[in-house]
């Protein structure tokens, strides 16, 4: 195994990377977030391995099916790469107890807050945790990273951004992607 040395960011998608309509999963229907893009491109050249760690639990329950996501997932990179960005690996589960599709339909260790995912993302890319940062619009997309050793920032609505906080909330608050990641790098 390599030595962890590269800074990660584990991004969530719907929500944070991509517009959430519910179950999105239509390469057509692809809307990036404003200033995802940038984010991204921000995060490729200072070196960060950039990771989606996503739930997608609409192929346990007949959504739509993994080859579906995989198509997503190209149309993500390929409008990308147009502005010179990249993700360097996507990660999704698709699992959900309630699911009606075998074999998905099962209680899994990848679905967030499950941290499978972000520790395969660490295996596979040599990511060092205690340098990288999760970003994600649910606490549950927060929680496995900062249990690793992350940072991480909550992207929430900017009603909410100064909702009474609890006392020590292991994690901060921004409107959008982009300032996750600018915050983060500054
Ligand atoms: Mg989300
Ligand atoms: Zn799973």
């Amino acid at each position: 195994m390599s030595p962890a040395t590269f800074p990660g960011a584990f991004l969530d998608r719907d929500g944070t990377i991509n517009m959430d309509a519910g179950y999105v999963a239509k390469p057509e229907d692809l809307e990036f977030t404003p200033g995802a893009v940038e984010a991204i491109l921000t995060l490729n050249s200072h070196g960060y391995k950039v990771t989606v760690v996503t739930n997608q639990s609409g192929i346990a329950r007949g959504f739509h099916t993994e080859a579906d996501v995989h198509a997503f997932h190209t149309e993500m990179s390929r409008q990308l790469a147009d502005s010179g960005a990249h993700i360097d690996r996507y990660y999704h589960c698709p699992h959900h107890t309630e699911g009606t599709v075998p074999p998905y339909n099962i209680e899994c260790d990848c679905r967030k807050p499950g941290d499978a995912m972000y520790r395969r993302a660490i295996a596979d890319l040599a990511i060092d945790p205690s340098k990288s940062i999760a970003i994600g619009d649910k606490v549950t997309d927060l929680i496995p990273a900062i249990a690793l050793g992350a940072t991480a920032t909550l992207i929430v609505p900017k009603d909410r951004l100064e909702n009474p906080l609890p006392e020590e909330e292991p994690f901060q608050r921004v409107e959008t992607l982009q300032l996750a990641v600018k915050r983060f790098l500054a």
